[in-house]
This record gives C-alpha cells, structure tokens and sequence, in this order.
C-alpha cells in the first residue's frame, strides 16, 4: 500500500457506495484502490486487480477506433502529469472479453503540499442495458432470441427488418445492414475446442451489443454470423459504425491457457435503396462480405 494512503482514505466510504466504477492509481499508474461498482462493471475482483499496473493487460482501454490508451498518452498519465479533468468516452475490457463502452472521468489526487500523487478514475457503464432487459423480456415470450449469445435471433432481425423496409418506403426513412462473419472460424474451432468457439460467440456478441445504439438492432444471424439493422445513417456513417464494430472485435480477448485468443470479422455494409426488399438488402451485405473475405478478411466491404 502507498504511503500516501492517508490521502484518499477519508473518501473511501464515499467511493464504496458510489453506483459508478472507481480506482485510484499513484503516479505509477498502479491501481491502490477498486470499489464495489468497478468490480459490478468489469467483473474483475478486489483481489485481482489491486497492485497491479493498469498498464497491464486487464482493463486495456481503447478508443472507439481500437487504438490502445494504454501504451501512450492515456487519460490518467495526461492528468498525473497536469493536474487537468478529463472525460472520454472508451471501451474497457471486461473479465470475460469482451468490450464494454464506459464513459469515464479522471481527477488528480493532491497531498497537503498541492503536489499530484495519485489520480482517479470513475467510470460509468454505458452498455444500453435497460433498452436490452426490455427487449429480452419481450424477446423471451416470443422465443426471438438466441440462447448462447442472448442477442436476438434470425427471426426477430428479419421481423424488424421488414419494419425498418416498411418506414424506408413510407416514409423515406433511411437505414442500413451490416452483415459480418467470424474470419477462420472453423479453424478456430478446431484449434482450440467448440467450448472456446462458443466464448468467442458471447465475446463477439456482447462487443457488438456495447458498440451499438439503442435504436439499432444486431442480432446473431447464424452460426458465426452476425447481422445489424443501423437506423437513419449515410455512408459515411454507416462506414463509420461498421468500422468501430471491426476493430472492437478485433481488440476483444480472452486468456486461454496462457494466451491471448481473438478473432476478427469480415464485414459488408448497405444502404437501403429503391426497389430493394428484405432479401435483396441482406444478399447484397451478404455479398459485399464475401468479398471482404476474397480481400483478405478482417475488412469492411461497402457498397
Ligand atoms: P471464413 O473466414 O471463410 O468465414 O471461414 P470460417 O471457418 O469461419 O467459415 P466456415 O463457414 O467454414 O465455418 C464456420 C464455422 O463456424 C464452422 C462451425 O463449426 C462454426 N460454428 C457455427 N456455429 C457455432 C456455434 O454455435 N459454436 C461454435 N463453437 N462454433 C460454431
Ligand atoms: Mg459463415
Ligand atoms: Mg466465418
């Protein structure tokens, strides 16, 4: 423990009851104090987290574009070193892989002398989760989502699909379709057990569900596919999007055995257009994935 312990410990029946994650790293950016919301958040406990450096490989934020905070300039190294306030909004890792969108807000801790020997981080969990427990109650009656990823299921994707066509032609609403496939699945599988195959399933759900808003929809198509409805986008955003999804998948992982497993996904994009029906939408994304894979894999096709 820090000598400087003594500083921060009055705020700890504060930080204890607070409904946001919080932590405290010294100037080494090791972490001396995680509280209860944290542990809720990130599923790491006390135990597995204190003394260590949040450079580590445990919480490894990154942007919404995939680039680690952790190597370089992250918040807390910026305010240990300024004494400013920040705010960002990131993707932590959780215990069990996948990305997770918090917004976190970072203070620098000052000792009697006004020096800055610690910081901290409190972050909120920006999953849409409420918007997830009322669709899954109404998923559940209709037995519209899948069991291993408890995303919704082909049937209800297509159900909404036919919604989102059915506002595109009324009322010129527009929208979009990711359509994306889990690259070397197979192989994967092969390698390291259906078991593991099956976490890379929840990873992968779980990251595309945290990076998605709650007006979309991303549901789990099949086996290893994965299909998104994106709601009122060009193709700029819709690039947009589909590129966050690409390269939050790809900085998802979990540790087997001593190492570190991800995957990457082939993705295609779409904009509804005239004339287009339901199927018409999905066989064009569906394409413009396979030529993704053709390209290389772990890319975006858009057409
Ligand atoms: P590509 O990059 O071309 O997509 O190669 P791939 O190996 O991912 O594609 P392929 O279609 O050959 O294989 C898909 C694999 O996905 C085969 C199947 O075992 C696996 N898979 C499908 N559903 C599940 C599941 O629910 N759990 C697990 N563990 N694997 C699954
Ligand atoms: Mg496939
Ligand atoms: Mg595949």
């Amino acid at each position: 423990m820090s000598g400087n312990d003594h500083d921060y410990r009055h705020w700890r029946g504060l930080l204890d009851v607070l409904i946001e994650g919080a932590y405290i790293v010294d100037k080494h950016r090791k972490i001396l104090y995680w509280n209860k919301a944290a542990e809720k958040i990130t599923s790491y406990r006390k135990d597995e987290i204190l003394g260590r450096s949040c450079m580590d490989n445990i919480l490894m934020h990154v942007d919404e574009a995939g680039n680690s905070l952790c190597k370089g300039d992250c918040p807390l190294a910026k305010t240990l070193k300024d004494g400013k306030i920040r705010e960002a909004n990131v993707y932590l890792h959780h215990k069990d892989g996948y990305r997770k969108p918090v917004c976190i807000r970072v203070v620098p801790l000052r000792n009697d002398y006004g020096e800055i020997h610690a910081a901290l981080e409190l972050f909120n969990d920006k999953t849409p989760e409420e918007a997830l427990k009322q669709r899954m109650t109404e998923l559940e009656k209709l037995a519209m989502f899948d069991e291993l990823t408890k995303l919704p299921n082909r049937r209800y994707v297509e159900e909404r699909l036919e919604d989102f066509m059915n506002d595109f032609m009324r009322h010129k609403l527009r929208f979009g379709v990711i359509f994306m496939d889990i690259d070397h699945f197979k192989s994967f599988n092969d390698t390291y057990g259906h078991v593991a195959g099956d976490k890379v399933l929840k990873i992968v759900a779980n990251t595309l569900l945290g990076a998605s808003r709650v007006s979309d929809v991303v549901g789990r198509w099949g086996g290893e596919e994965f299909v998104a409805l994106i709601k009122n986008v060009n193709m700029k955003t819709i690039e947009t999007i589909a590129e966050r999804y690409r390269l939050l998948v790809e900085s998802s992982s979990f540790e087997l055995n001593g190492e570190s497993l991800s995957v990457t996904i082939s993705i295609g994009a779409t904009l509804a257009k005239q004339g287009d029906t339901k199927e018409s939408i999905i066989k064009r994304a569906d394409e413009l994935m396979y030529i993704s894979k053709q390209r290389g894999r772990n890319r975006l096709t858009i057409g």
